[in-house]
């Protein structure tokens, strides 16, 4: 997990702070004001990546806090894929376990038909 070069903690995401304006269109609907948010128009004035547990400013462009991110969204891609191979071997081990114990009923089954009545 990334570490915050400020605080020090480990930090999963950042908080995006933007600035810019919302524009809504604005209707009467029955005499009721009625605002229907159309998009977010950004003026790049602020453009802040924080850390969560700080809250200071790590970086203003989203290339760098991608960079920043993206090791650890690589580790996570990484452990998905260890846990499923961990998963596969569990799955196989039972498989052969299962055909071993069928395979000894099997010879029980056939041993016990031989005994006399
Ligand atoms: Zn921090």
């Amino acid at each position: 997990m990334p570490k915050c070069p400020n605080c020090g903690k480990g930090i999963e995401y950042l908080n995006h702070f933007q600035s810019g304006e919302t524009k809504y269109e604005f209707s009467v609907d029955q005499g009721d004001p009625c605002y229907e948010e159309e998009e977010f128009i950004a003026n790049n004035e602020t453009n802040d990546y924080e850390c969560p547990e700080c809250h200071k400013v790590l970086f203003t462009d989203e290339e760098k806090a991608t960079e920043f991110l993206k090791s650890y969204d690589e580790d996570k891609a990484l452990a998905k894929e260890a846990s499923k191979k961990v998963m596969a071997q569990v799955q196989k081990a039972y498989d052969e376990a299962r055909t071993q114990a069928e395979k000894a009923l099997d010879e029980a089954t056939a041993q016990a038909e031989k005994l006399p009545e």
